[in-house]
């Protein structure tokens, strides 16, 4: 069985790594650890 790991934006931060807040400033996506991106597992596509 093969595994694919892709990277795709992540839809928590839409991409960006942080989050802007409200308040001012930004703050580190915890989804994506800061890097905007999250591994993807397909099993079967690509
Ligand atoms: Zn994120």
């Amino acid at each position: 069985m093969k595994r694919l790991h892709t990277q795709e934006s992540c839809p928590y931060c839409k991409g960006a790594g942080y989050f802007q807040l409200i308040v001012g400033g930004t703050e580190d996506c915890p989804a994506c650890e800061g890097q905007g991106r999250t591994d993807h597992e397909s099993p079967s596509q690509a």
